[in-house]
């Protein structure tokens, strides 16, 4: 629980960290532009205002003449206004020859390093910020003295001061409360994967059954509940599989031990003929061979998934399956074809000891399950692309309700059949392990007395 609070304030604050830098990107680009509005808008103010001015006074020979001398005192220059504009004009060493009267005592400053240069600049006159432009007055291409003039900067001041208080107090309130809302909307994001967790760390071998809730969303919260859900069914059904094979096989094994018994009890009882104690004794034998024989197959399919890589080898499967077929015909005294209608070697990588147990176990059901005298093929071919083998007889045949059933472990069909079949029902839960593993698929056609076919396909396309 305190692994996912902490996940919680983790994803939040890295949320807070990245909108902390945009939020900043965002007050800093405000803060410039109102900066540079406000300076633009006054420096317009100060140029048209220059303008006009220029088209009024100017210098010859060091002596400064007005057009409209009326004008120049208008009430603009003389009155304290709200945004005033003050005008003085200087000779080139920056002595003052004329000013306006809203100066008083003050006096522009002349920057003899900007002779040249007509832009505006921030200044202070006295206690008081101005904007300030300095513009060159010439007679005859000389420069003979300069009109300077400035506007009060003090209101736009204010304004930006203001604007950079606002920005500063938002600032980390914004992030607070991004960073609140943040680490509640992820903890309402998370409370589902919290619920799986609890679900699951509730769930033992004792309620395998239950199933974390599915939330009505297709996402990927809804994505990890529901391949938990099939993860869950998938150890269940190997559980219950576990407990069946292993209810089977005590099953299984106490049928023959209880003959066992049963023969021995029989024996003792009294004394008997020498031939009623060989007959016993063979049917205690049978027993005996029975038990071997399952516990035999019974680690044989504990042991399967342990071969090696060395087991992979590549062979030619039309040459493996006939030579098997021969050898195996030899065995068994039973007439076993092999037939293909491939003519070219068909090379394969396969686990060969894998494939000799399947098709052994195979072919050992076709000759039980038929007569001595039907004929049995092990064909090999390619069907759309894939590889196969075929493990073909004319016996008894499945019937079509068992079909599904006949590779479960113990699974016996024998109680149908006229004569007994010894068998432990393990052979073909082996061979389905077995193709598993090696990435065969097995599968069977069938009629009842009629024969069945068993196929291995292999999964490498040609
Ligand atoms: P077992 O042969 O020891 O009984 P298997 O697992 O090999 O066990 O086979 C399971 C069942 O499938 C058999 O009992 C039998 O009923 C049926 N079966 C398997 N192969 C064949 C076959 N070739 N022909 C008819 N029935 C078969």
């Amino acid at each position: 629980m305190r692994k996912t609070n902490s996940y919680r304030e983790r994803i939040a604050k890295r949320l807070t960290w990245v909108i902390a830098l945009i939020v900043l990107i965002v007050f800093v680009v405000i803060y410039l532009v109102v900066n540079f509005t406000i300076i633009q808008n006054s420096d317009k103010t100060l140029l048209a205002e220059a303008e006009k001015h220029l088209k009024e006074i100017s210098l010859v020979d060091g002596v400064l003449i007005f057009s409209h001398k009326d004008e120049w005192e208008e009430a603009e220059h003389a009155e304290i206004q709200l945004n005033p504009i003050f005008i003085e004009i200087v000779d080139v060493q920056g002595k003052t020859m004329d000013r306006s009267p809203n100066l008083k005592e003050k006096h522009l400053t002349f920057l003899t390093d900007r002779s040249m240069r007509e832009d505006a600049l921030t200044l202070e006159i006295g206690n008081e910020e101005v904007r300030q432009m300095q513009i060159p007055l010439r007679n005859k291409g000389e420069v003979e003295g300069y009109l300077l003039l400035a506007t009060s900067f003090e209101d736009s001041r204010h304004l930006l001061s203001n604007l950079l208080k606002i920005l500063l107090f938002f600032y980390p309130a914004i992030l607070i409360s991004i960073f609140l809302t943040m680490r509640y909307l992820v903890g309402k994001s998370i409370e589902p994967i919290q619920e799986i967790t609890a679900i699951t760390n509730r769930i033992t071998q004792k309620n395998l059954n239950e199933r974390v809730l599915l939330t009505e969303q297709n996402d990927e919260i809804g994505q990890l509940a529901s391949s938990i859900n099939e993860l869950l069914s998938r150890l269940e059904q190997a559980l219950t599989r576990e407990k069946q094979f292993t209810s089977d096989a005590s099953h299984e094994l106490r049928t023959p031990l209880a003959v066992l018994r049963g023969t021995l009890e029989v024996l003792i009882r009294k004394p008997r003929t020498s031939e009623e104690y060989e007959s016993k004794i063979q049917t205690a034998l049978q027993s005996i061979d029975r038990m071997s024989e399952m516990i035999e197959q019974l680690l044989v399919l504990a042991r399967v998934g342990r071969f090696s890589s060395s087991d992979y080898i590549t062979v030619d499967l039309l040459d493996f399956a006939q030579s098997f077929s021969k050898k195996m015909s030899g065995d068994y005294a039973r007439e076993i074809n092999f037939e293909t209608n491939l003519s070219l070697p068909l090379e394969l990588e396969v686990n060969t000891k894998s494939l000799q147990m399947i098709l052994t176990n195979l072919l050992q059901n076709s000759i039980k399950y038929s007569e001595q005298d039907s004929v049995i093929v092990i064909r090999v071919g390619i069907h759309q692309g894939m590889p196969f083998i075929t493990v073909e007889d004319e016996g008894v045949g499945i019937e079509s309700e068992s079909l599904d059933r006949i590779f479960d472990p113990f699974f016996r069909e024998t109680q149908l059949l006229e004569k007994p079949v010894p068998g432990t029902g393990l052979g073909l839960a082996i061979v389905r392990k077995l193709a598993l593993e090696s990435g065969i698929s097995v599968d069977v056609e069938s009629r009842k007395g009629m024969g069945s076919v068993f196929r291995l396909i292999f999964q490498e396309k040609i």
